[in-house]
C-alpha cells in the first residue's frame, strides 16, 4: 500500500482530505474514489461533527477519524465494516466483528417470502444462523403480528441481533437462542416460516474470494464444507417436523447451487417441489419449499 502525503492541518479542508482519500483508494478494485467521498459523507452526518462546507478545515479529531477510515479501507476492510451500519430492505442494521456483512442479494429472500406470505402472514418465524438479524428482524418488521426465534452459535451475532431488534422496536417479539444448526431438533415449537442463510461457500474456494470477504467475514458464516452444501444436507430432512402444515422454508443458496435443489425429491419428506428464485444478477439465490 502506498501512503500518500496527507494534507497538513493548515491545508486540511474537506476537499483536500477528499482528494487525498480518492487518491489513496484509487487502486481498489471497486470504485475507491466514490467510497472516499462516501466516507466523508458519513463523517459529516455524525451528529457530533458540525455541518461542514468543502472549504472548511477539518478539526484534528475529524481529520484523524477520516484518515483512519481511509487507511482501513485501503487495507481492504469493507466499507460497511468501517461505518458499522448497512442498509437492508430499507432499514439500517448495525454490524461488527463476528457477523457477515449483509449482502444486497439476500433481499431476494425477503422479497420471495413477502410475495408468498403477505396474504396469509406467518405468526411464527425461525431464523437459523441469524448473524446480525437482518432476515428475522426485517420479517418481524414487515409482519407486525409475528413473533420470532433467532438462533446463532456466535455470541457476537446475538449481541448485534439484540442491538438491531432494539433499534427497530422489535425486541418484544424476538427470542434469541445460542446454539448450532442442529439445536432446532431440541426445540419443541413448530413455525409458519423458517429462514436461513447458512454458510455455503465450498471450503477450498474461500481463500480465493475477494479480500473484503475472506479476511473480514467470519469463517463460520462462509464455510459450507467441501462442496458448500453440507448444512443443507444436514438440515433438510428435519425441517418439515418444525413447520406447521402450509408453512414455508426459505433458504439462501450460492449462485451455482440451484441444480442440487432442482434434482431434490422433496415430496419424500412432505414438501412441495422446490421453487428457485434468481437474484437481480440472474443467479439462483433462494430456494423455497412449502409443507403440504
Ligand atoms: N453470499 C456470501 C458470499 O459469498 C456467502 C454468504 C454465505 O455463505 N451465506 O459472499
Amino acid at each position: 500500500m502506498i501512503v500518500l502525503r496527507e494534507p497538513s492541518p493548515e491545508e486540511g479542508t474537506v476537499e483536500a482530505w477528499i482528494a487525498w482519500g480518492e487518491e489513496t483508494l484509487s487502486r481498489l478494485p471497486e470504485d475507491g474514489r466514490r467510497e472516499a467521498r462516501s466516507l466523508m459523507t458519513v463523517l459529516k452526518k455524525d451528529p457530533l461533527v458540525p455541518w461542514l462546507r468543502k472549504t472548511d478545515l477539518l478539526k484534528g479529531d475529524e481529520a484523524s477519524r477520516y484518515k483512519e477510515w481511509v487507511l482501513r479501507r485501503a487495507k481492504r476492510e469493507p466499507f460497511h465494516r468501517i461505518t458499522g451500519v448497512v442498509p437492508f430492505w430499507g432499514r439500517d442494521f448495525y454490524i461488527g466483528p463476528g457477523v457477515l456483512v449483509p449482502r444486497p442479494e439476500t433481499e431476494t429472500l425477503v422479497e420471495a417470502v413477502l410475495e408468498r406470505m403477505s396474504v396469509c402472514p406467518p405468526r411464527t418465524v425461525l431464523d437459523l444462523g441469524t448473524g446480525s438479524g437482518i432476515l428475522i428482524l426485517t420479517l418481524l418488521a414487515e409482519f407486525p403480528e409475528a413473533k420470532g426465534v433467532a438462533v446463532d452459535i456466535l455470541p457476537e451475532a446475538l449481541y448485534w441481533t439484540t442491538v438491531n431488534a432494539r433499534s427497530l422496536g422489535c425486541e418484544g417479539r424476538i427470542s434469541l437462542v445460542r446454539g448450532d444448526w442442529m439445536s432446532m431438533i431440541a426445540m419443541a415449537g413448530r413455525f409458519d416460516l423458517i429462514v436461513l442463510n447458512p454458510p455455503y461457500v465450498p471450503t477450498e474456494t474461500i481463500p480465493a474470494l475477494e479480500e473484503e470477504v475472506c479476511s473480514f467475514d467470519p469463517w463460520e458464516a462462509l464455510d459450507g464444507g467441501p462442496d458448500g452444501l453440507s448444512i443443507y444436507r444436514r438440515l433438510i430432512d428435519i425441517l418439515p417436523a418444525h413447520l406447521h402444515p402450509g408453512g414455508w422454508v426459505a433458504l439462501e443458496i450460492g449462485g451455482d447451487q440451484g441444480s442440487f435443489f432442482r434434482g431434490y425429491d422433496a415430496s419424500a419428506i412432505g414438501f412441495s417441489n422446490p421453487q428457485i428464485v434468481r437474484d437481480v444478477g440472474g443467479l439462483d439465490r433462494v430456494v423455497l419449499f412449502r409443507k403440504d
